[in-house]
């Protein structure tokens, strides 16, 4: 494997020298250590109910405390090392574009490029996607790497996969598809909450995927539409892939604490022999709830409006529903498990839909400007699926989500009524989730006193 140089090239828009990621690597040791004079623990034992324990490197995200270490040097008298370096496809990017300014000066490779059946895939240019040019130090092209999106292979491991352009020694090339598994990693993250969520996730580094991983998780428990305020905070602890250093996806959540108003909500994955795996909050209590908090999709776009978004009525008597101000075409969501009872237009209720849950319960989504295409009267749907889109049908000022939880066919303010826990983990299997639980409620609760340390410090 080439060691990674670093190359001196005029900073042009796109273009991204490896240098950047070495340096990345090396903030995250520095933090390392700086968290070390707090912490003893240098790596996080993670328990496999399998496979015993393993240790696996911690990666921290938050680095906004942090100083940045010297300059990366270059590599002194190591001059046989090739000096790779990066750039993304921008929309209406040429090939030829794409190898200037990569730097490469090879008369036949364009040519190549656009023949060779292997190589072709490389003329897509999607946007978004990357090419890696390794030049040796006289210039010459040593491989030139397209990657694709990455994927799991048949056995679920996450997988890199790229295009590799090699000179073929003989004054011409050879393309090959490549692909290999990625690093996994465990990272931890933390953040305090000033105006959305996802500008608190944006400066911790955290991936969407991950961020709406943790609406979802603890979407029974917390109306991230209208219960976020400012000053909330969360720890996660979660899984990163990433391949040659460059992360390439994120995996599950394995921990996380969200503190909301003042009220913690934990969870951590647990996945035991003999069932599928779940989250739990640290005594054992399945977290998915009966109902969701919320019928509206926490998304980037809806993240916009939640925080300032004030509910249109929040009160029981003679209103009986919570309204929920959302832009038209905001999709809906079933709270829970049902069958949907009603869908058509009921004077007030504009486009409306009820769905019955069990014998006692049923939800209502009403002023709907469409519903989802092919569901029906009497399809019972899933919690959380898809069933319309916001609008101001009805009795309506403006768009809206008007939603009615009702028992016996009453309405009532579902933060009323206690739902049953869905599971609770007891006896032998308790024991396994204690155990294998434990380093997770340990480090969230470590990096809580690291967090509260700082406060006392910054003050
Ligand atoms: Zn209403």
């Amino acid at each position: 494997m080439f060691k990674k140089g670093t190359i001196n090239t005029p900073s042009q828009t796109g273009m991204r020298p490896v240098r950047h990621r070495t340096s990345a690597y090396i903030r995250n040791s520095f933090l390392f250590v700086a968290l070390g004079l707090f912490a003893t623990a240098a790596a996080l034992a993670v328990v496999d109910p399998n496979n015993g324990t393993t240790e696996l490197p911690l990666i921290h995200a938050a680095r906004q405390t942090l100083a940045l270490p010297e300059p990366f040097p270059l590599p002194i008298g190591d001059f046989d090392t090739p000096f790779i370096s990066e750039t993304q496809i921008r929309p209406g990017d040429t090939l030829s574009a794409l190898l200037q300014r990569l730097r490469i000066q090879e008369p036949r490779l364009q040519q190549f490029l656009a023949h060779d059946k292997n190589a072709r895939a490389i003329y897509k240019l999607q946007p978004g996607r990357t090419l890696q040019a390794a030049l040796d130090k006289d210039g010459r092209l040593v491989w030139l790497r397209y990657n694709h999106t990455p994927g799991t292979n048949e056995n679920g491991h996450f997988v890199s996969k790229w295009l590799e352009v090699k000179p073929d020694g003989k004054g011409q090339f050879a393309a090959a598809e490549r692909s290999e598994a990625a690093d996994t990693q465990i990272r931890v993250a933390e953040g305090v909450i000033s105006s959305s969520l996802f500008g608190a996730t944006d400066a911790a580094d955290i991936p969407d995927a991950i961020t709406l991983q943790m609406t979802d998780i603890l979407g029974s428990k917390i109306d991230f539409m209208q219960d976020i305020r400012r000053g909330d905070r969360f720890r996660i602890i979660y899984e990163s892939y990433s391949h040659d250093g460059m992360e390439v996806g994120a995996g599950r959540i394995l921990a996380l604490e969200f503190i909301n108003r003042d009220h913690p909500y934990e969870a951590v994955w647990f996945d035991p022999k003999d069932s599928s795996g779940a989250y739990y909050d640290f005594s054992g209590h399945s977290l998915k709830g009966a109902f969701l908090r919320t019928a509206l999709k926490f998304t980037r776009i809806s993240s916009t409006f939640g925080m300032r978004m004030h509910p249109l009525h929040r009160t029981w008597t003679g209103h009986q529903g919570v309204d929920y101000a959302a832009p038209k075409g905001t999709p809906i969501h079933s709270t829970s498990d049902g069958v949907v009872e009603f869908m058509g237009q009921k004077n007030g209720y504009g486009n409306v839909i009820i769905i019955k849950h069990g014998k006692h319960y049923s939800t209502l989504y009403a002023h709907q400007s469409r519903f989802a295409s092919g569901l029906k009267q009497g399809e019972t749907v899933e919690q959380g699926q898809l069933i319309g889109y916001v609008g101001a049908t009805g009795w309506a000022t403006g768009p809206h989500l008007h939603y009615e939880f009702r028992v016996d066919n009453r309405p009532i303010d579902p933060l009323s009524v206690n739902l049953p826990i869905a599971h609770t983990l007891e006896g032998p299997e308790l024991k396994t989730f204690e155990h294998s639980v434990a380093s997770y409620r340990e480090h969230i609760h470590l990096l809580a006193e690291l967090q509260s340390q700082q406060h006392v410090a910054s003050r």
